[in-house]
């Protein structure tokens, strides 16, 4: 993954440095390639949070292709209209909190015990 940042210089012009991290494997298992879909889906360390998120709906984690199938599943489990838009809301926090997590591990260096 690459981070593409803008700085500048004393005399205000502006130069575009890309910033590439350390390496290309994910910093949260330390193991994968560090991809979107393997961040926020396949990665060894956020199956569990998934993990938790089922447990804490009440529902069975099935087995899911990707990110996508996962979440349009967690979103059409209940099919009516206070079911869907609660899930619809709190799906969104499962990704965020990996995002945050990956990041405070890339700039901060912390890990937080999951
Ligand atoms: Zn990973």
């Amino acid at each position: 993954m690459e981070i593409v940042a803008q700085s500048y210089s004393g005399s205000f012009q502006s130069k575009i440095e890309i910033i590439s991290l350390s390496s290309d494997v994910c910093p949260l298992c330390s193991v994968e390639e560090d991809t979107v879909e393997h961040l926020f889906h396949s990665c060894t360390v956020v199956s569990e949070v998934w993990k938790w998120f089922f447990k804490w709906c009440k529902l069975s984690m099935e087995q899911h292709t990707s990110l996508d199938h996962l979440i349009s599943s967690l979103i059409n489990h209940d099919t009516s209209d206070k079911g869907k838009k609660f899930m619809e809301t709190t799906v969104g926090c499962v990704p965020w909190f990996v995002w945050k997590a990956r990041n405070n591990v890339v700039f901060n260096n912390t890990r937080r015990r999951w």
